[in-house]
């Protein structure tokens, strides 16, 4: 009770200022007007009980209000509220209710996304956890089978060194992938953007990659791109898209023909790289830009992807104000397309 009173004069006290003009002022016009009888004492001295009266009562309303709101807010922090459907204040207050509303949907979902990127982080350190697992378990099977006397078998040896050389290779090529997507996802890679020459650039990939494509029985076409044509981009980090994708239709492709085509738009260059390869199911098409998803994770092991490549192609792209395409048919070829400003 006592308590209560304090609380409301506390309140109450903030008007304090206020109420001394407010008695100064009717002081004044008191001895301005009157003739000091006592009945105008009287008058005087009611005035001023009653106008302490309403300061209490404003002090006592505001000290209300207060405790309403701090009930709200320890209510938010306990999280009591499952909906702002719960947060109500008095009539008075509605606008300062929907202000609180508001602040708490916004927090509600920073946390609901700040949960959702949590999940997704734990879910790719698990995938990696598993992708590195698979070449150092294979590479320490090989050299304890080398190390408990396979070295002296001369059928044996030079093939398991070869294989484990091979699963060295796939681990340094996740790192590099790794280390490329994770640079790019915290904004420190920085592109370099300036114009080049489209032909020199396509001929020169194309040519590096020609001796895979053979290897693996391919014709790698690069279909006549016009001389002067330049792009605005950052060259290197571009050279990885069309290694990649160039690199992708060769390996998921086991006869046939790879073609890259340049085309000239109004005011960009569309790229066309066309395979006549195992082609992507149609519910795959959507994922393959996903970290690590693949369609098919033995095949693409096999031929020493990480299932990085798409992901790394489709960031290197949008910093390129660029999105990656994908027509493709099930045992007929796959067609991977992108614009780039000319
Ligand atoms: P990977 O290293 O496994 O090739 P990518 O991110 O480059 O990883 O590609 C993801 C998956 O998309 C591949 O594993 C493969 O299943 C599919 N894919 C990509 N390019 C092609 C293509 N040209 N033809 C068929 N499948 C493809």
């Amino acid at each position: 009770m006592w308590n209560d009173i304090k609380s409301n004069l506390n309140s109450s006290l903030v008007y304090l200022l206020e109420y001394i003009l407010f008695v100064f002022v009717i002081s004044l016009a008191f001895l301005l007007l009157s003739n000091n009888t006592l009945n105008e004492l009287l008058v005087y001295l009611l005035v001023i009980a009653a106008s302490l009266v309403i300061i209490f009562l404003v002090g006592k309303k505001r000290n209300r209000e207060l405790i309403e709101i701090k009930s709200i807010i320890d209510n938010i922090s306990t999280n009591k509220y499952s909906n702002t459907d719960e947060i109500i204040l008095s009539k008075n207050l509605e606008s300062l209710e929907n202000a609180i509303k508001k602040m708490y949907q916004r927090s509600k979902n920073d946390i609901e996304h700040l949960n959702r990127l949590q999940k997704v982080r734990s879910q790719f350190i698990a995938n990696v956890s598993h992708e590195l697992r698979t070449p150092i378990f294979t590479i320490q099977g090989y050299i304890e089978t080398l190390m408990d006397g396979a070295i002296d078998d001369p059928k044996v040896n030079k093939q398991f060194l070869k294989k484990a050389n091979q699963h060295t290779i796939a681990l340094s090529n996740l790192l590099n992938d790794l280390i490329d997507l994770s640079m790019i996802e915290s904004g420190e890679l920085r592109m370099s953007y300036r114009y080049f020459n489209v032909n020199d650039y396509l001929k020169k990939i194309v040519s590096e990659m020609k001796h895979s494509a053979e290897e693996n029985g391919l014709e790698l076409i690069l279909h006549p791109v016009r001389n002067d044509l330049e792009i605005f981009g950052d060259k290197e980090k571009l050279k990885q898209v069309f290694v990649n994708i160039i690199q992708n239709a060769i390996k998921y492709t086991d006869k046939g023909k790879v073609e890259v085509f340049a085309e000239v738009e109004k005011k960009n260059v569309r790229f066309i790289i066309k395979d006549t390869g195992i082609g992507i199911p149609d519910e795959s098409i959507s994922r393959i830009f996903e970290r690590f998803y693949r369609v098919d994770k033995a095949r693409s092991r096999s031929v020493g992807g990480t299932g990085l490549g798409l992901a790394i192609a489709k960031h290197i792209l949008e910093a390129h104000n660029s999105k990656i395409e994908v027509k493709s048919k099930l045992n007929t070829g796959s067609e991977f397309h992108f614009k780039l400003k000319k």
